[in-house]
């Protein structure tokens, strides 16, 4: 049986169950309501926790393994190892200033006083930077910090930034970009561990799934050799004979950010009658 921490209640704790629903691990629905619930067809037991807890959980052997932000997990400063970046929960860690404050370069930030609820990561930052500042520890609400003068900066987490601008605040300094990722305990036997890699095979397959479309275009024959130059499938398309002689269907996968560029090309090329479906496992 393997222990998982993830997320009771937060950004994190949708993308988390999902995931393992996409696994094909179940469990009962009402489950985030419980400490701990088990799955239903996979040696696999829940916990559910607040995030900044996970990463202690996960280095006592609490939790075998969590899933967690890189910016907690690195603020944790927890003795963890990274297996798996899932791909959700996306942001960045950044500073920020008064908008109509002059900044020009970190060294700005010399003697200054920067409100964080992660002063670890901060200090690293500024270490690496040779600049030293009063670190103004607090738990939340961060932005609010230098419109009531208690502080000359901030560093926290921006996701569209609309915060920000709506504190006065603009970004000066992009620290660390962070995604959530499966940690695990250093110490797991080895059955834990097989039971590890079988969670990562189905995650890596649910998320390469993602990444990527499957695609059948119906093709002239005088045009195949030039429509299969644009398509980088995993292997080489797979063609088929239509039942229209002169013509033949072409199965190929394509990945997800190159997909429009790909189609316009397709259609260029004299590919016809388009079909583009989801794809929900990808195993290679
Ligand atoms: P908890 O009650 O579990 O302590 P929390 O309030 O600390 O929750 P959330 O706001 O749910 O945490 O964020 C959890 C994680 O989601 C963050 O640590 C970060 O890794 C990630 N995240 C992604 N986008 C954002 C965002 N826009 N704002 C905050 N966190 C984000
Ligand atoms: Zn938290």
């Amino acid at each position: 049986m393997l222990t998982l921490a993830i997320q009771k209640k937060g950004r994190l704790a949708t993308g988390s169950l999902e995931l393992l629903e996409h696994c094909g691990i179940h469990f009962e629905h009402n489950g985030q309501e419980k400490l701990k619930t088990e799955a239903l067809n996979f040696p696999l037991e829940m916990l559910f926790l607040r995030d900044d807890d996970i990463p202690r959980y996960v280095e006592d052997g609490v939790a075998d393994i969590g899933i967690v932000g890189e910016n907690v997990a690195l603020e944790s400063a927890a003795d963890i190892l990274k297996v798996l970046p899932l791909g959700f929960g996306k942001c960045r860690m950044s500073i920020a200033v008064p908008k109509h404050l002059a900044y020009t370069g970190v060294q700005d930030l010399q003697d200054k006083r920067i409100a964080t609820s992660y002063p670890r990561l901060l200090k690293k930052f500024l270490n690496r930077n040779k600049v030293s500042a009063q670190i103004h520890e607090i738990s939340g609400s961060v932005e609010i910090t230098p419109g009531i003068n208690m502080a000359d900066a901030i560093f926290d987490i921006v996701s569209t930034g609309s915060t920000l601008i709506s504190n006065g605040l603009r970004e000066v300094e992009l620290v660390l970009h962070s995604e959530a990722a499966v940690y695990r305990n250093r110490r797991l036997n080895p059955g834990k561990l097989a039971l590890l890699e079988n969670l990562c095979f189905r995650i890596q397959a649910v998320n390469k799934a993602k990444d990527h479309k499957y695609i059948l275009l119906n093709v002239p024959n005088e045009k195949l050799e030039q429509v299969c130059r644009i398509l980088p499938g995993m292997k080489s398309p797979t063609i088929m004979p239509l039942g229209e002689p002169g013509w033949s269907s072409v199965h190929s996968v394509i990945k997800e950010d190159k997909f429009w560029e790909i189609i316009q090309q397709l259609k260029d090329a004299g590919a016809e009658s388009l079909l583009v479906t989801d794809i929900e496992k990808m195993i290679l």
